[in-house]
């Protein structure tokens, strides 16, 4: 069986502050996180072998995307690693995987107790809505999975991420590695026992395969976007099919998924080009 790793830092065990995922600037910090973030993500994978998974393709999914140790991974495993990829979290996934683990997922922007939350980019994306529902980043590339035909099978982050993606998604295996307090605090299993809990949920999310779903988003698909400032939300509407619906909302219809999710892509990075100063 083949499994796809969405690999985030985030939700990593121990993670309370920007500084310790800060990929650009490179503080002593970061350099702590890294590894641990690998060392998760090769737990994942050490479970899902036991579950008869064989192939394995990761894809670096934090910040400029290329945090992975590669030489403390796998041989065997595949590695997706660097930025401004089309399908960013989710580049390379495609209809002939069996199941997608989201390793280092972190909660929703406006989520309450979720450390770091955010929905891609916090200076553009203020929130998103699929068809009405409230996206985190688990939702958003859930929905790209589920339009390959490929469900998602693990999560791991703190409380509130796994809570709100198992609420949309009741048949992924969460495993829990902190509690958040609030934005900047956390109350986090030690790195050694986090890694012990995501080998065992990897293996029960392998033998849990059978009753899992593809998350699919019902066309017409609607794509709101609350952008955080209002000429954000300037430039944004400029993309063609944009509409605006309330001075720092747009709207983006498809019957297509994977059309909707490059629309996204090309809002956040849309917003972020209108914070050059004009
Ligand atoms: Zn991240």
């Amino acid at each position: 069986m083949r499994i796809y790793i969405s690999a985030d830092m985030e939700g990593t065990a121990g993670v309370c502050s920007w500084d310790q995922v800060d990929a650009r600037n490179y503080t002593p910090d970061y350099f702590i996180y890294q590894k641990i973030m690998t060392a998760e993500v090769c737990a994942a994978i050490e479970g899902a072998r036991k579950g008869g998974a064989r192939d394995f393709t990761i894809n670096d999914s934090h910040g400029p995307m290329r945090n992975l140790l590669l030489d403390e991974l796998p041989e065997t495993a595949r590695v997706i690693f660097g930025n401004r990829k089309p399908f960013s979290m989710n580049e390379g996934l495609n209809g002939e995987f069996d199941g997608v683990f989201f390793t280092g997922y972190h909660g929703a922007i406006g989520e309450p107790n979720a450390t770091l939350c955010h929905t891609y980019t916090p200076s553009v994306v203020y929130g998103v809505r699929l068809n009405g529902m409230r996206c985190s980043e688990a939702t958003l590339n859930a929905a790209l999975a589920g339009h390959c035909g490929v469900p998602v099978l693990l999560i791991t982050g703190d409380r509130a991420t796994i809570e709100t993606a198992k609420a949309q998604m009741p048949w992924i295996t969460g495993v829990v590695v902190k509690e958040s307090i609030g934005n900047y605090a956390v109350d986090s299993l030690s790195p050694q026992a986090a890694q012990d809990a995501i080998r065992d949920g990897a293996a029960q999310a392998m033998r849990s395969i059978k009753d899992a779903k593809p998350f699919v988003a019902e066309p017409p698909i609607v794509l709101e976007i609350d952008l955080a400032r209002i000429e954000q939300a300037d430039w944004v509407a400029l993309i063609p099919q944009f509409e605006r619906t309330a001075p720092r909302t747009v709207r983006f219809t498809s019957e297509d998924y994977p059309t909707v999710f490059k629309a996204f892509v090309a809002a956040f990075r849309m917003g972020a080009v209108a914070d050059a100063r004009a």
